[in-house]
This record gives structure tokens, sequence and C-alpha cells, in this order.
């Protein structure tokens, strides 16, 4: 059976313009050939440093933004070339939550017509059927009813964001693509809407990319996590096997930076990561992290490594592997 989701060798490149003529004059390369697959109920979770393009791939996935190349299946349907009318069932099927609910509900508006405005466009209903169906989303998500009639300033960050998710709840989809989805939240609150999200997901069969930076985060929601840096994917597999033996270089100096004691994070070996990550309309050739990488050698400055299968169901991309080099290099205790 086909996954519910799959992307394979999706990119995303944005056109740079300059002068009167706007002539191009180089490519943002925010996606630049990515590929996985989310089966249904499951969570991907989706992380790296801000300016990865990790939230570039969520909103391309959902063909928010067109793709520059690669290929985008639901259900083994490829719907990479669909026009606005022909999307129309599938939008159903995946919506977004975003990160700021400050910025992503329309002030203008009360919170019922935010959340049952997606009906409206999909003309699901008669007027009384969506107003009963808003009053049970709000109740599903922790939301009084009468508070439909409220405006969005009346409400506090964490219930904004419940109106986001009984927004993109409303039309019973099948993935829900959260980008950064609570990482405006103070943490007591993210708690509780990790929590909720969690319980929707057992609920209603959902299945999530979860766009995340804050790897405590991600490791609570996600089954399986993938590792992004410069638009590539560095690594994936579960999250176990993630936390507990990185493959990656990149992955090694995340972990280290936010230790997660469930995993031995005491015995792991401090990995100080140097510099910025570097300007995706031009990245450094062959190994795009070979400029920030403490095993970095010769050919990773000219030849991109793949990303390979190192141990059943454990994808990474780096030349120590290829090399034969036993990875992660630090032992236990070797501070
Ligand atoms: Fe580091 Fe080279 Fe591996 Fe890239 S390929 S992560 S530069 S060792």
């Amino acid at each position: 059976m086909s996954p519910l989701l799959e992307v394979d060798g999706l990119k995303k490149h944005f056109p740079i313009h300059t002068g009167v003529f706007s002539r191009t004059s180089g490519q943002v390369y925010a996606v630049d050939g990515i590929s996985f697959h989310i089966d249904r109920g499951e969570t991907l979770g989706l992380v790296g440093e801000s300016g990865c393009g990790k939230s570039t791939a969520g909103r391309t996935l959902l063909k928010l933004l067109e793709p520059t190349g690669g290929k985008i299946r639901v259900r083994g349907e490829d719907i990479t070339d669909l026009d606005q009318d022909r999307m129309l069932p599938y939008r159903r099927q995946m919506q977004m939550i975003y990160q700021d609910p400050y910025a992503s509900l329309n002030p203008r508006m009360s919170a019922g017509d935010i959340v049952g405005e997606p009906l409206i466009i999909h003309r699901v209903g008669t007027p009384g059927e969506r107003r009963e169906r808003v009053a049970g989303l709000f109740e599903r998500v922790g939301l009084r009813p009468e508070l439909t009639r409220a405006y969005p300033h009346e409400f506090s960050g964490g219930q904004r964001q419940r109106i986001g998710i009984a927004r993109a709840l409303a039309l019973s989809p099948e993935l829900i693509v959260g980008d950064e989805p609570v990482s405006a939240l103070d943490v007591s609150i993210q708690a509780q809407i990790i929590n909720l999200l969690m319980d929707l997901q057992n609920e209603y069969q959902l299945s999530y990319l979860f766009v995340a930076h804050d790897l405590a985060v991600v490791e609570h929601i996600s089954d399986r996590v993938a590792v992004m840096y410069l638009g590539r994917i560095v690594e994936m597999t579960d999250k176990t096997s993630l936390f507990e033996t990185p493959l990656h270089p990149y992955t090694e100096a995340l972990l280290s930076a936010v230790p997660i004691p469930k995993y031995g994070a005491r015995d792991r070996k401090r990995v100080i990561l140097t510099g910025d990550v570097p300007s995706p309309i031009n990245p450094p050739p062959g190994c795009h992290f070979h400029t920030r990488c403490p095993y970095a050698m010769a050919r990773c400055r000219h030849k991109a490594p793949l990303l390979r299968e190192i141990q059943p169901g454990h994808w990474a991309s780096c030349h120590l592997h290829d090399a034969g080099v036993r990875f992660p290099l630090a032992k236990p205790g070797s501070e």
C-alpha cells in the first residue's frame, strides 16, 4: 500500500532578480532534492537550524509554493503538476498549522468564522450544519463554544493556537503540516498543545509533518525524524536510533547542544558548532556541512555525500561511512 505522502527529490529554488530589467542573477537553493514518506497515523519530525529550508519544504509539499523539481504523491497519486482546481480535493486532505498564532489569524474575523471559513470555501454543509461543526471543533480543542463570537485579540497565545488547530481540523484532513506550531508559546503552554496534537492524532489517525528546531519537542511527538541542513536531508531514521546513535556529525552537534538525559546525554562528547549556517544562495561545494564539520576530510570539500542506508532504516549522508570510519567517533565519557 502506498504511503499517505511521498516526496521524491523535492526542490524549491527562489530566483534572485537584480537591476532595472530584473535579470535573474542567482538562486536561493532553499530545498534542494529531499525525499521522504509519511504513513497514515505517523509523525515525521523535520529539524534543523533556522534557514535550513524546513519550513519551505513543508509549504512546498502542500503546494502553497510551486515546486522547482521533484515529485509529490498522495496515496500514490502524483499531485506535483495539478492546477488549483484539481488540487482542491487534496487541499481538504492536507492542512497547515502556522508558527505564529498572532499573525496567522485574521484580526477582523470572529474566531468562529476563522474556523468555519474552510467549510465555506469547500462548500461543506448548510449554515446551520457549519455552525454546529464549528462549535464541536471548539469543544474538541478545549475552547468553550460561546467563544466562537470572540475576536483573535481576546484570546491568549495558547488559545489562538487552539483556534488554528480547530481550523486545520475543520475539513477532516489526513495530513497536517505543523510549521513550528509551538515555538512562539510559553513552555507550559507548549506541553498542552503538543498533548492536544497527540490526542487528536490518536483519535483521527492523523499524520503529521512536524517542522521544528527544538529537539526536545521533536523527540516527544515524532515517530521518525529527518534532519535538514542547507536544503538537504542529512540523516533520517526512527527517533530512538537518531537520539541514541546519531550517524551524522551535524546531528551529533545538534544533540550535544540540547542534551536529552534519557538518551545518555551525560556520557556524550560535547561538540561545538562554529560559525553560522552558510547562505543558501551560495552553499559550500561538496558536503554543505564541511565548513563547520569537525571531521571534514579533503573529499568533503568537492564531493557531495549520498544519503545512504547505513544501518537498517537509518539513513545518513557522510563520507565517514563511505570511508569505513565507525561513527559516532565520540566515546562515552571522553569529554
Ligand atoms: Fe563532515 Fe565530511 Fe561527513 Fe560532511 S561528509 S559531515 S564534512 S565528515
